[in-house]
């Protein structure tokens, strides 16, 4: 979908001037009016999203692959010290359409980051913050597991199993399309 309103759309679509440097059926490459430095390119999907974390895995998976190619691009024709890949989501977005800079670096351009100073303490609570990061993406790849497809004639096959309907096939199953011991253990 378009958002009529939304500047994003509008570049993306032709709707608004740009200097529009490649564009296929999902995402439109344009340059950003304000360059960091020369060659700096913003990457928009066609369709209307304003966060990254709402795209469908087809935009996603195109956005990606327009970042590589203007990298590509970027590199063989400025010869950069590097390529930069940015995307700003939420506050940050001045744009409320998704969107990915992607702009060549040099020793001393001036562009950079700045480390804020780590008052929670971060630096020291990696295996714990990681241990929060592990246990929530495993209890998303269950949720997305057991609403495949797969997952849900596995979980057919369990119920009748548990009715002794069904002995050694859903274990047959399981085993075929490699589900881990995690995914198993719903199973049983
Ligand atoms: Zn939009």
């Amino acid at each position: 979908m378009i958002e009529p309103t939304c500047l994003g759309c509008q570049l993306a679509n032709g709707q608004a001037q740009a200097h529009i440097v490649y564009e296929n059926e999902w995402v439109t490459c344009i340059l950003d009016i304000a360059p960091l430095n020369e060659g700096h390119v913003l990457i928009l999907p066609k369709k209307h999203y304003a966060e990254v974390t709402d795209i469908d895995e087809i935009t996603s998976l195109a956005l990606m692959k327009a970042s590589l190619l203007i990298s590509r691009v970027l590199t063989a024709l400025f010869q950069p010290d590097g390529v930069t890949l940015l995307q700003n989501g939420g506050s940050f977005n001045d744009l409320d359409h998704v969107h990915i800079h992607v702009f060549p670096r040099y020793k001393g351009d001036g562009f950079g980051w700045i480390e804020p100073v780590d008052r929670k303490n971060n630096r020291n609570r990696l295996k714990e913050t990681a241990a929060h990061l592990i246990n929530y993406i495993n209890d998303l790849s269950i949720i997305n597991y057991i609403q495949s497809p797969i997952g849900q004639a596995i979980r057919a096959l369990s119920l009748l199993r548990s009715q002794q309907k069904v002995g050694i096939l859903s274990t047959k199953m399981i085993n075929c399309y490699g589900a881990s011991p995690q995914q198993r253990r719903l199973t049983e």
